[in-house]
């Protein structure tokens, strides 16, 4: 028995190879593709409803006689046509009709009509209804279960894909067994699940008596059957990268050494309890000879940081190196100078490796690195190119990890690895993921969270306002900056193009300029010379700058204790969490910090709701909740031009209540039947299967 999704829809009457093409765009090739390609809604044409009980926005069926039909010239020419049942009337109304038309639908025939009923000027209306004579002698049967509406595109029409799936569907009734069910019997008991079969047939077929809001709102159990389904193979996919990866082994490290201890000793600070955790967690992991791969999440402000460097310390002091990757310049920067002030003393060298670091001084690094001279290399992704080698890599750290998207952190673990042996691998984000998403796109890594601020923190009290009050803004900058304190005012624009994002921010610093002749003014953007935009950030950093003028260059990671005010341009243009995360840039030291959000008018009721949340909450996960609600997992990881995390069926929203039976599920399915997982994942994701090799 040939399954279904070894053949080609062309197998299909009436499909060439032109609407092959076509329907390719509907991401149909198969005729397993087709099967899966589900209605969006239904029309009801199992009844025909009398017309003195019809509403408003019904789409049904009617039938009745016809008393008069006339051409009406109003403003567009219409043919009129009166149709009573004897329970009431209405009028059907035709734009377009030939004469013959008109002249078939005289005073006495009899029409059965299926179409969305509206209210016209005098009474109910039906606009371009279908429609069919009744004759005494052929009656007209009803169809028996609810029309499907399919998604289309340019060219595929509606019936067209009712008569495939129409074709398909009778393919299996005769040979049922082409849609392999890949579930095993007990999954299916223990979750309560329909077989693949039923499901599929079920929501191309229901029943009239089915509850069609619960279709519509995608929560039927058929439906939820094949978002399972879905849901599982991801999991299974990113279970397996994982065990694949596990089987490598990488170096394990003494969980104390004399360098952690002296570090411990060295910072003006005592770790949060939460830092301790998980500092002890990662302690565990690197103690062990199979590769770490943890994801460390907290907040902007968390301190995730010294937590990476007591983990750099652990593979240090054992004698290996370790790369911590930062996804910009500016960060990376950052990083080298916090791991120098708290490693160098202790007499670890550290390396700087970025793209710009050419010819011989890069040569220079790189044999450093290869000689293990260095212990520690700081840098951007520059450090995973082909010609750095390491002499003995033991830890990769990743900063901002979402930035990266879950390709490129696979890529980077083939990257490190060396014959046999894999670093353990740390990744930290400050992007809250909320569960759904770690549960999924981060099913292949272990969490933990730093969930509590260093103390002494105060909350940034956020500010939502129209850009008409500017003058209110420029004011307070300047009290602010009266009394000592720093400032950033971040200009954002929705356009790609960095070229315009600098202008409006160089424009902006002339203004501001101008307006505050007594502050000193600093501007960083995307194309300003990195040794200048060092200079400026060292001014902003030192105090010599009272404002920084910035474009979301400045993001993540920076760290200026005394700014205390920001104001952000045209806030209803980023993220959510892009918002949050630029907010923390203030709130660092001990006083009393502010957010303005300065927005364009005039701003949707919608979009004003959406910015009120920052104002409402600085728990970046319910703002990484939200986000992801309002825009979808791709926003949220930062992935949404990769298409990774594309769902056919299932929404990480709507179906977040099944994902732990989803684990569970798939955690059985891999130890059950190990054929069946592999099927699995081949069904529903295909070649992208095989990003845990890029
Ligand atoms: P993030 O998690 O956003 O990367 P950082 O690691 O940059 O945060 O830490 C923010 C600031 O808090 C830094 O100045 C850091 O030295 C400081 N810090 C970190 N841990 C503590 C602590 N336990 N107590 C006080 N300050 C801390
Ligand atoms: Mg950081």
């Amino acid at each position: 028995m040939k399954s279904l999704a070894d053949q080609s829809v062309t197998l299909l009457k009436g499909v060439g190879a032109r609407s092959a093409e076509k329907l390719a765009k509907l991401g149909i090739t198969t005729l397993q593709d087709v099967l899966f390609h589900l209605p969006l809604r239904y029309q009801d044409r199992t009844r025909v409803h009398p017309i003195g009980a019809l509403r408003r926005g019904d789409q049904v069926v009617i039938e009745g006689e016809v008393d008069l039909a006339e051409v009406k010239f109003g403003r567009r020419r219409s043919l009129m046509v009166h149709l009573s049942d004897g329970t009431g009337s209405l009028f059907l109304r035709f734009f377009y009709f030939s004469n013959a038309q008109r002249q078939n639908l005289s005073r006495g025939v009899r029409l059965r009509c299926f179409g969305e009923v509206r209210s016209g000027p005098s009474s109910l209306e039906m606009v371009h209804p279908e429609y069919q004579r009744l004759s005494d002698d052929e009656p007209l049967m009803v169809e028996d279960t609810l029309t499907p509406v399919y998604p289309t595109t340019e060219g595929v029409h509606q019936l067209t894909l009712r008569g495939l799936i129409g074709q398909t569907l009778e393919l299996l009734d005769r040979s049922p067994a082409a849609l392999q069910e890949l579930l095993p019997e007990n999954l299916l008991q223990r979750f309560q699940l329909s077989s693949l079969l039923q499901a599929v047939c079920f929501l191309h077929r229901p029943p009239p008596d089915v509850d069609q809001q619960l279709l519509l709102a995608g929560e039927h159990p058929a439906q939820q059957r094949l978002a399972f389904e879905e849901l599982l193979a991801h999991q299974i996919s990113l279970l397996t990268v994982r065990a694949e990866h596990l089987r490598i082994k990488s170096t394990a490290f003494a969980e104390q050494n004399r360098l952690k201890q002296a570090l411990l000793e060295a910072l003006p600070f005592s770790l949060t309890e939460a830092q301790l955790r998980v500092v002890s967690e990662i302690e565990d992991d690197l103690a062990q000879s199979k590769p770490m791969q943890r994801l460390v999440q907290g907040d902007v402000g968390s301190g995730k940081t010294v937590v990476s460097a007591l983990a750099a310390l652990q593979a240090i002091g054992a004698g290996s190196q370790v790369a911590l990757m930062a996804p910009t310049e500016l960060l990376a920067e950052q990083h080298l100078n916090n791991f120098s002030q708290w490693l160098t003393p202790l007499g670890v060298e550290i390396a700087w490796l970025t793209g710009r670091l050419k010819g011989r001084a890069r040569e220079q690094v790189l044999q450093r690195i290869e000689s293990a001279e260095v212990q520690m290399v700081v840098g951007t992704q520059a450090l995973f190119q082909d010609d750095v080698s390491f002499n003995d890599l033991g830890l990769v750290v990743i900063d901002e990890q979402h930035r990266f998207g879950v390709h490129q952190r696979l890529a980077l673990r083939e990257k490190g690895q060396q014959q046999n042996r894999t670093p353990h691998q740390l990744i930290m984000t400050a992007t809250p993921i909320p569960r759904t998403l770690a549960m999924t796109a981060y099913a292949d890594l272990d969490l933990s969270v730093i969930d509590g601020l260093p103390p002494g923190r105060k909350p940034v009290t956020t500010a939502v306002l129209s850009s008409s009050r500017r003058d209110e803004v420029v004011a307070r900058v300047r009290a602010a900056c009266a009394e000592g304190r720093q400032a950033y005012w971040v200009c954002t624009l929705i356009e790609e193009s960095e070229v315009l994002q600098c202008q409006a921010a160089e424009e902006t610093e002339r203004l501001l300029a101008e307006a505050l002749p007594e502050l000193n003014i600093g501007l960083v953007h995307g194309r300003i010379k990195q040794d200048e935009k060092e200079q400026v950030m060292g001014q902003f950093k030192s105090g010599a700058l009272d404002l920084l003028v910035a474009t979301t260059v400045i993001e993540v990671g920076v760290d200026v204790p005394n700014a205390s005010l920001m104001i952000i341009e045209n806030p209803e243009r980023l993220g959510l969490a892009q918002l949050h995360q630029l907010r923390g840039r203030v709130g660092r030291g001990s006083a009393e910090s502010h957010c303005l959000l300065m927005y364009q008018s005039p701003l949707s009721q919608q979009a004003k709701q959406r910015l009120a949340i920052l104002r409402e909450t600085g728990d970046g996960f319910v703002i990484a909740q939200k986000d992801l609600e309002m825009r979808g997992p791709g926003e949220v990881l930062g992935t949404r031009q990769t298409g990774e995390m594309q769902l056919r069926i299932a929404d990480l929203i709507r179906d977040q209540e099944m994902l732990d039976d989803v684990r569970d599920g798939a955690a059985m399915v891999i130890k059950q039947d190990p054929t069946a997982a592999t099927a699995l994942v081949k069904r529903w994701l295909g070649d992208r299967v095989d990003y845990g090799r890029v």
